[in-house]
C-alpha cells in the first residue's frame, strides 16, 4: 500500500489508519521521505522528523486503545503564520525568523486532538499579504535563501497565495491536507491556482488565537485538500467556539460536516452573479465554470442571475481596510517583545526604526504605510470610515442575492496562475487579480474553490460562496460535483 499513501487523501488514509492497514508511522515517514524529495516546489520551511514520529508514534498508540479520535495517524501542515509548539513559525517574515512560540494555535491544538500528525510548516506570503507567495523573505527547505513556492502544475508559475505553499504541497502530494488562512481569497485562490479545494469558513467559526494577525476582521482559517468531503473532515476539526481566547469566535457548536455530504442537489438555486463573468475573465476561465454550472444542472440545481454591484469596490475597500488593521496589529513588531531586534542603534526610536526597516519586506512596509495614512487624522473620515461604510453596503447585496439563491457560483480568480515575477514591481497587478474573493471575505461569508478544469494546462477553481454558517450546503454542493467530475483527480506530473 505505501507506493500510494500520498494519493489516498484524508477520507481514504483515516480510514485505512483506523482499520490498521497502515501505521501513523509508517505514513509518517513516507510523506517525510515525499517532502525530502521535493525540496524544489519551496513548500515547506520547516520540518522536524522527530517531533513528527513521536506524534506518529502517539497516534498509533490512540489508534490500537480503539477510542481512536476521527484524524487518528493522519499526516497535515500548517502554514507558516499558525503559531505551533514544536516547529518554528515565521510569518514568512525575517521579523520572526527563528521565533518559536510557548503555545499552539486553537486550530493547530483541536487537529492534534483529533489525532492528526504534524509534517511541518509551509511557506506564505509574508505576514500572509500577497496573491502569489512571491514575498518570502525566509528560505524554504533545501535552500538557503528566501525563494518562491512553485506551482506543481508549472514551475514556472506561482501556486497562488497567501497560502500557497498550503496548495503546492497538497497539490503535489507531500501531504494530504493542510491548514490555510483567508483574508481576501489566500485559501480560495491558491486552492484555484493548484487545482485542490479549498474553504474558508463563516468569519468566526474558527478561533483566531494563535494565527499572526493580518486584519482581525477579516482573517479566517480553513483546510486545503483534495476533495470537499476531505475539506469537511478537517474542517469539522478546526471548528468551534473559543470564549475565552477570541471574543470573535462564533458560539455555534462545531459540526460534523462530512454527514450531511450526499444530499441531492435538485432544486437548489445557484447564483451567478454577473459581474463574476464579466469581461476581466480569460475566456478559458469563464468556459470552464460555464461548464460547471452546467454540469450543476444535469444534477437537478438551477442557474439564476444574480448582481453583486459592487464588486469592484471590494479592492479599494478591502486594501484600505486591510492595510488599516495591517498597520495596527503589526505595531506590537517593536524589537521589544518578538522576534528581530536591530544590533545596532542610537536610542529607542532609533531601534525601532532600524527593527522594522530590517525586518520587514517591501509588501508589509506598503501596507503599513497605507494603513497609517488612512487612520491618520484628516483621511480617516475620507478613506477609513468610507470604506467601512462600503463594505456594509457589500454585505446587504449578499443579503438581497440569498433572497434570490441558495448559493453563489463564479470564478475564484479572473485568470490562471501567472508566472513567477510575472507582476514585477506592480503590487496593482496582484491587488486587481482578487476581485472576486475579497467580496464574501468583506462580507464574512464562507466560500470554497472546487477544482472546475483547465486553461491551457493550468487549473481553474470554480467559486462557491455560502449564507452565514451555510458550510454544510456549500461543502455538500461540492461533494456533488466532485461525485459527477474528476477535475480534483487530476494530479500534476510526480504527484
Ligand atoms: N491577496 C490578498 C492580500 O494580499 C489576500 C491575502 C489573504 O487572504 N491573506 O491581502
Amino acid at each position: 500500500m505505501s507506493g500510494e499513501l500520498h494519493r489516498m487523501g484524508v477520507a481514504a488514509l483515516t480510514a485505512a489508519l483506523r482499520e490498521r492497514k497502515v501505521s501513523a508511522v509508517e505514513v509518517a515517514r513516507h510523506h517525510l521521505d515525499r517532502i525530502a524529495r521535493h525540496p524544489d516546489i519551496g513548500a515547506f520551511v520547516a520540518i522536524d522528523e522527530e517531533v513528527t514520529l513521536a506524534e506518529a508514534r502517539a497516534a498509533d498508540a490512540r489508534i490500537s486503545d480503539r477510542n481512536a479520535p476521527a484524524l487518528a495517524g493522519l499526516p497535515i501542515a500548517h502554514k507558516d503564520i499558525f503559531v505551533t509548539k514544536g516547529f518554528p513559525t515565521t510569518a514568512g517574515s525575517r521579523m520572526l525568523a527563528g521565533y518559536r512560540s510557548p503555545f499552539d494555535a486553537t486550530v493547530v491544538r483541536r487537529l492534534a486532538d483529533a489525532g492528526a500528525v504534524t509534517l511541518g510548516k509551509l511557506s506564505c506570503d509574508e505576514f500572509a499579504m500577497g496573491s502569489g507567495n512571491e514575498n518570502v523573505a525566509v528560505p524554504a527547505l533545501g535552500s538557503d535563501k528566501p525563494v518562491p513556492v512553485r506551482n506543481p502544475w508549472d514551475a514556472s508559475r506561482i501556486p497562488g497565495g497567501s497560502s500557497g505553499g498550503s496548495a503546492a504541497a497538497v497539490a503535489a502530494g507531500l501531504v494530504p491536507g493542510a491548514t490555510g488562512t483567508d483574508t481576501g481569497g489566500s485559501i480560495r485562490q491558491p486552492a484555484s491556482f493548484c487545482g485542490v479545494t479549498g474553504i474558508k469558513p463563516t468569519y468566526g467559526r474558527a478561533s483566531r488565537y494563535g494565527m499572526v494577525a493580518f486584519a482581525s476582521s477579516l482573517d479566517q482559517a480553513g483546510p486545503l485538500a483534495r476533495s470537499a468531503e476531505d475539506c469537511a473532515l478537517l474542517l469539522s476539526a478546526m471548528c468551534g467556539p473559543d470564549p475565552d481566547r477570541d471574543s470573535t469566535s462564533l458560539d455555534v457548536p462545531a459540526e460534523d460536516f462530512a454527514r450531511g455530504l450526499g444530499a441531492s442537489l435538485k432544486g437548489l438555486r445557484i447564483g451567478v452573479p454577473r459581474e463574476f463573468l464579466g469581461d476581466g475573465v480569460a475566456p478559458g476561465v469563464r468556459a470552464a465554470v460555464d461548464a460547471a454550472l452546467a454540469e450543476y444542472e444535469k444534477l437537478g440545481a438551477r442557474r439564476v442571475e444574480i448582481s453583486l454591484p459592487r464588486t469592484e469596490l471590494s479592492i479599494p475597500v478591502y486594501y484600505v481596510l486591510a492595510a488599516a488593521e495591517a498597520s495596527s496589529n503589526l505595531s506590537r513588531f517593536d524589537g521589544v517583545k518578538f522576534g528581530h531586534r536591530a544590533s545596532h542603534y542610537r536610542d529607542l526610536a532609533d531601534m525601532y526604526a532600524k527593527t522594522r526597516e530590517e525586518g520587514f519586506g517591501d509588501e508589509v512596509k506598503r501596507r503599513i504605510m497605507i494603513g497609517t495614512y488612512v487612520l491618520s487624522h484628516g483621511y480617516y473620515d475620507a478613506y477609513y470610515l468610507q470604506a467601512q461604510k462600503v463594505r456594509r453596503m457589500i454585505a446587504v447585496d449578499f443579503r438581497q442575492a440569498f433572497a434570490q439563491c441558495d448559493l453563489i457560483a463564479g470564478p475564484a480568480a479572473p485568470t490562471v496562475a501567472w508566472k513567477i515575477g510575472e507582476h514585477g514591481n506592480d503590487p496593482v497587478a496582484d491587488y486587481l487579480a482578487d476581485i472576486f474573493t475579497l467580496p464574501a471575505s468583506l462580507a464574512g461569508l464562507p466560500g470554497m474553490s472546487v477544482p472546475a478544469g483547465f486553461d491551457n494546462g493550468l487549473p481553474v477553481g470554480l467559486q462557491l460562496i455560502g449564507n452565514y454558517l451555510d458550510e454544510g450546503r456549500l461543502l455538500n454542493a461540492a461533494h456533488g460535483f466532485q461525485q459527477a467530475t474528476d477535475w480534483h483527480l487530476r494530479l500534476p506530473e510526480g504527484a
